[in-house]
């Protein structure tokens, strides 16, 4: 057995897509309560080539990067309020419609 683990996985991209499933709520309704989504692992998310849930080691990955990629955004976005103006800006772009109006949580 070889250990080919870390290097050829790196490089790799991996596109997430939300979970068809949960609805990226990382559960699905059961009867009495809520049941963690075996779809995506639970993590609202799967491999979007597939649809299949990631391995937890990529999956962390996958998501390291997404976070990574989301939080650097919101600095970019925080940087042209910053500059194009007045804090008015802030209040008006403030979580307008990310990721839908469905949520159906309690
Ligand atoms: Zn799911």
């Amino acid at each position: 057995m070889k250990k080919q683990h870390g290097p050829a996985f790196k490089a790799q991209q991996i596109e997430l897509a939300q979970c068809p499933t949960c609805k990226g709520r990382t559960v699905v309704r059961g009867v009495f309560h809520d049941l963690a989504c075996v779809q995506c692992n639970a993590s609202g998310w799967v491999d979007a080539q597939t649809g299949d849930a990631l391995p937890l080691e990529l999956l962390v990955t996958a998501l390291g990067s997404m976070l990574h990629q989301a939080m650097r955004n919101l600095e970019l976005s925080r940087r042209i309020e910053l500059l194009s103006g007045p804090a008015a800006i802030y209040q008006q772009n403030n979580r307008r419609g990310a990721g839908g109006s469905n949520y159906t949580g309690d």
